[in-house]
């Protein structure tokens, strides 16, 4: 097993010549034989691990010159959004949130300052599902008009796990994890990644990372590490739970509507069906009765954890308007449909049947 590389520095051979690391924050070999396994997951040349997923993520966005304008996909985690109204708006980036379902509305939006097309898919929570092989090709269209620059086109890939969808084969140029969720598995530890083919690219982000510093620990590589060898297993149980506990949901007391991709109900659901090797572990639902009925759900389940985050072995429950979705501008969430009712489930890889059991009682009120 790959050693817990637990130091700082390197010993040096002699004066400016190393053996191969001078310093963790620059590089270490644990760190390195996960960035081994994680390219290798996505069928990447490179992969670079980050602190965490939106570490990854401001990488990313700090490849960009002020000026530059971005097309976001309007449903996307809450933290991305944060990360991009909040912090890099004062650095002059523009960033336009549209439904990225809607193709002729992203040709009309692509301007010749356009530098980047932000995709996350399923979207986060309303799980939409988006066409990436068709956005990389407008993309890669709009990119040899005179007038523009190259677009790069990242796909946030956390909800599937490069075992479910591989964004690079369908023409993506950058796909960026947050491996605290599936890739960790286990909901202990905190991490992000980039994977890609570009070499060019991997150089400025990887100068980004050891210029600004924000890698993972020795340990959390070690974990990670742990975690891919039964990545594929777990996927297979999300899957199996999920489309499970899907089908249930449809026919218990107080759910209005239920949203998850292997449902034929689902207006994406073909999209899914050839995009995705399997539906994913991720639920929504709308649960009669607003606020209230929500609380009471939340206050009556045994085994699911009220928690924000996903992607663990254990069930977890999340009411997004008021957790993970809270940064998002209320205006945004009314017109996304993030309201009371809408709640999210992270279905782990217990007993199918448990996790059924947990949520018809807790919703029998
Ligand atoms: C959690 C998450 C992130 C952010 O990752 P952190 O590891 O929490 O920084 C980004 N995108 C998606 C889809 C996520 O679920």
């Amino acid at each position: 097993m790959t050693p817990i590389f637990q130091t700082s520095t390197f010993e040096y051979l002699e004066p400016g010549k190393h053996k191969g690391y001078d310093y963790s924050r620059a590089g270490n070999p644990t760190r390195t034989a996960l960035e081994t396994a994680l390219a290798a997951l996505e069928g990447a040349t490179h992969a670079i691990s980050f602190a965490s997923g939106l570490a990854a993520e401001q990488a990313i966005i700090q490849t960009l010159e002020p000026g530059s304008h971005v097309i976001v996909s309007d449903d996307t985690y809450g933290g991305t959004g944060r990360l991009f109204r909040r912090l890099f708006a004062k650095y002059n980036i523009e960033f336009e949130f549209i439904d990225l379902r809607n193709l002729p509305l992203l040709a009309q939006k692509i301007r010749p300052q356009t530098r980047m097309i932000w995709i996350e898919t399923p979207t986060n929570p309303l799980l939409r599902i988006v066409d990436i092989q068709a956005i990389t090709d407008l993309a890669k269209k709009a990119s040899k008009q005179a007038t523009h620059e190259r677009i790069v086109t990242v796909v946030d890939n956390t909800f599937c796990s490069p075992i479910l969808q591989k964004p690079l084969s369908l023409g993506a140029d950058i796909v960026i994890h947050s491996t605290t969720k599936y890739i960790g598995g286990h909901s202990d530890l905190i991490g992000g990644a980039v994977m890609l083919n570009n070499q060019a690219d991997a150089e400025s982000l990887r100068f980004i990372q050891f210029a600004a510093g924000a890698v993972n620990a020795p340990f959390e590589c070690f974990l990670l590490l742990r975690s891919i060898k039964t990545l594929a297993l777990r996927m297979a149980k999300h899957n199996t739970n999920a489309q499970l506990v899907a089908h249930a949901l449809k026919s218990i007391k107080n759910v209005k509507e239920v949203i998850y991709p292997g449902l034929k109900s689902h207006p994406e659901h073909l999209l899914a069906s050839q995009q995705m090797q399997g539906f994913g572990g991720m639920i929504s639902f709308r649960i009669e009765g607003g606020f209230e009925a929500a609380k009471q759900f939340f206050s009556r389940l045994r085994l699911f954890t009220l928690a924000e985050s996903l992607g663990g072995v254990e069930s977890l429950a999340n009411h997004p308007q008021t957790m993970t979705h809270a940064s998002v501008p209320e205006s945004q969430r009314e017109k996304l449909g993030i309201g009371a009712d809408l709640i999210r489930l992270s279905i782990g890889i217990e007993d199918a049947s448990d996790l059924i059991q947990d949520l018809s009682l807790a919703l029998d009120f």
